[in-house]
């Protein structure tokens, strides 16, 4: 056992590393500023919008807290779409052998009896899993999460201040992004724009607007 974790240990370090080659020829400090342009770049994006789930992994069980972040996502897109008149969706996923085959599976049933807060009726197909090597929008849908991340993790402000304009918002809420804590006591930024009380509910409001079109979901 001890030999088959090291053994996935290398092959994911291996991996992870094989990612940053063509980077390393920066210095930190270039590597800092290339993350900081990206973010500034997405800021300025009027035309995309962001949704996230923030998990406290200590409050959430880590066997299911991966599919409980998807449903979460996936439901929030459903129902921006539905807000966008007759909007239609597709979800474009970075490859993870892992769990591409589990994650269709869950779409499918999504499509067929819902997610546990609503219908799947504006997002069309089973997720398209692409190479993030060879697909920069899903590289700068990894930004965003690492942006998120560094914020909830360590209160950093330098790339979570950048994208946070670019989160849904819908009847003054900050929607697009819900910090997932548990029964624990909340009092973050993101909490409180998202308008979470204390039973954990929020009221539904926001105008339909007509937009035919369809969206993608990079994740
Ligand atoms: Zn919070």
């Amino acid at each position: 056992m001890a030999r088959s974790r090291t053994r996935t240990g290398l092959r994911k370090l291996t991996k992870n590393h094989s990612k940053t080659a063509e980077y390393l020829h920066l210095t930190r400090e270039q590597r800092r500023a290339v993350v900081e342009e990206l973010a500034e770049l997405i800021s300025g994006w009027a035309d995309a919008v962001l949704f996230t789930e923030a998990q406290d992994k200590t409050r959430a069980p880590s066997d299911k807290s991966f599919d409980f972040a998807f449903e979460q996502v996936v439901t929030r897109f459903n129902t921006f779409l539905g807000s966008r008149g007759q909007s239609l969706g597709i979800i474009v996923q970075d490859n993870n052998s892992t769990v591409a085959s589990r994650l269709t599976a869950t779409m499918r049933r999504y499509h067929s009896t819902g997610t546990r807060w609503s219908e799947i009726d504006r997002i069309i197909e089973t997720p398209l899993f692409v190479d993030s090597h060879l697909t920069s929008m899903v590289q700068l849908a990894d930004l965003c999460a690492h942006a998120v991340r560094r914020f909830c993790e360590k209160g950093e402000r330098l790339l979570w201040d950048r994208i946070v304009g670019r989160f849904d918002v819908k009847g003054g809420h900050l929607v697009g992004i819900r910090h997932f804590t548990g029964r624990s006591s909340w009092s973050c930024e993101i909490c409180t724009a998202h308008g979470r009380s204390s039973s954990g509910g929020r009221r539904q409001q926001g105008a339909a607007r007509s937009n035919r079109r369809v969206h993608l979901l990079v994740a």
